[in-house]
């Protein structure tokens, strides 16, 4: 439901939470961050009010600078710890958030199933995490856009690995997603109160484009890996 990701110099988790907060608007019933500290990715997740997580994150942060975070709105599978997100793959190295429903993703859970996959979640979301690790062969964007080519339905996506920390990537299709600019970082959120306090400058995705959000560029293409110059959108109102 709500969605939020942080790439720069900075520590990621602060902002993801404050993002969250400012999305709460929203409604959800649980939520949880990804942070990559260096080594590994690690995820912070729990049913409930933010309060929760933000306890959990207080006597524990997550140290690194880059991360995402998620608010959810169960669609598919009940409002629990496992099913919330971040989800990752069966390795932990890659990990997903997202907004939307995937439509067939009994179909390809059932495929990943037969090639050892093995799920911890009931949601239609985990899907997508270990799509991309069965697709990863060494090119993260590749993985990604091969993903897009299977699940259906709609979708706010925000990608991270540990194979190539050096970047975010991002999809929508149906579901809102925007980039915020600033120097040196990047952020991505749901919507835009969640980054308004760090920059008002912005990109708004339009469907079927991807971006890799790295912490001094964001290179938005389609989901064939075509360029698209995005006009910069100023936000001049305050949330
Ligand atoms: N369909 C996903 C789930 O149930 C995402 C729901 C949302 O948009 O928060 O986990």
């Amino acid at each position: 439901c709500g969605i939020v990701g942080y790439i720069g110099p900075k520590q990621a988790a602060p902002f993801l939470i404050e993002g969250l907060t400012k999305l709460e608007y929203r409604g959800y019933d649980s939520a949880g961050i990804a942070v990559f500290d260096g080594k590994e990715i690690n995820v912070e997740k729990s049913v409930g009010r933010l309060g929760v997580l933000k306890k959990k994150v207080e006597s524990d942060s997550p140290i690194g600078c880059i991360g995402i975070g998620h608010t959810r709105w169960a669609t598919h599978g009940r409002p629990s710890d496992v099913n919330s997100h971040p989800h990752t793959d069966c390795s932990g190295k890659f990990v997903v958030v997202h907004n939307g429903i995937i439509e067939n993703y009994l179909h390809l859970k059932e495929k990943l199933i037969t090639k050892g996959h093995v799920f911890s979640s009931e949601t239609d979301t985990e899907v997508v995490a270990h799509l991309v690790e069965e697709y990863y062969e060494g090119d993260f964007e590749a993985a990604v856009r091969k993903v897009l080519t299977e699940i259906e339905g709609s979708y706010a996506l925000v990608f991270m690995t540990e194979h190539e920390p050096d970047k975010i990537i991002c999809t929508k299709q149906d579901n809102p997603l925007v980039i915020g600019l600033g120097n040196g970082e990047n952020f991505v959120a749901s919507d835009i109160p969640a980054i308004i306090s760090r920059t008002r400058k912005t990109y708004i995705l339009s469907d079927g484009e991807m971006a890799i959000v790295t912490k001094d560029s964001v290179w938005v293409m389609n989901r064939q890996g075509v360029p698209i110059t995005k006009k910069v959108f100023e936000v001049n109102w305050d949330a």
